[in-house]
């Protein structure tokens, strides 16, 4: 066995977390990239294949799935019931598409499956600069998450965040460094209506990532210019 540092990535098939993929495989080589894909109930499940479709043609061996379809036994949101429309209520902090303990969940997941594995290194794509201050995807929660990992399981997790300060116009640019921008913008799924590439174009997360896009290539094309 090569003693080369060895990653696991959590991907669920969309923009970020496949950005941060391609960025594993171009900075640990990708024989040393596995990742993790978790199945929850989404309403929108074709995100699984995605996500298996992209790990495969990028060539990684080990992709685990894994099925926490017992998700909306516990918690409902609009991601996971398909009769309540996706929305902002004025009278929440939050969407309904927050998922409760989400990113808890699946990094207690994906730490106890990259011990197992040997991998100290866990990638995810979560941001807290331009979304809708989902609390699980703050940095504050993501290191003490990280702390809490080491001490649950006497092991030396790192928990890296490429994403976490950037704007999801920098996030297209960093696609765009790694020679991958259109392969991001026609292969992910982002969209709440299931749609992949370029989405429905109508809900939130579709103008999100849309809106970053022109961005990134009006300011392109600045430079170019
Ligand atoms: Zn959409």
């Amino acid at each position: 066995m090569s003693d080369a540092k060895k990653v696991l990535v959590v991907f669920s098939g969309g923009q970020d977390s496949t950005t941060c993929l391609l960025q594993a495989i171009r900075d640990y080589g990708r024989d040393c990239v596995s990742c993790i894909t978790f199945f929850y109930g989404q309403k929108h499940s074709d995100e699984v294949n995605v996500a298996k479709n992209i790990a495969a043609e990028q060539g990684i061996k080990n992709h685990k799935l894994i099925n926490l379809d017992w998700y909306n036994q516990i918690t409902t949101n609009a991601l996971l019931d398909s009769s309540m429309e996706i929305a902002q209520d004025a009278g929440s902090a939050y969407p309904n598409t927050v998922v409760d303990g989400r990113n808890m969940m699946f990094f207690l997941v994906a730490a106890i499956y990259a011990k197992s594995q040997g991998i100290k290194d866990i990638i995810t794509g979560v941001c807290e600069t331009d979304f809708s201050g989902y609390p699980d995807c703050r940095d504050v929660f993501i290191k003490s998450c990280n702390a809490t990992l080491n001490l649950a399981m006497d092991y030396s997790f790192h928990v890296i965040t490429p994403l976490m300060q950037l704007t999801k116009e920098q996030t297209w640019k960093m696609a765009d460094e790694l020679g991958m921008l259109d392969y991001v913008y026609e292969k992910t799924l982002t969209c709440y209506n299931g749609i992949v590439g370029r989405g429905c174009g109508e809900c939130p997360s579709c103008e999100l990532r849309q809106r970053g896009y022109d961005a990134y290539m009006a300011s392109r094309l600045k430079i170019e210019g």
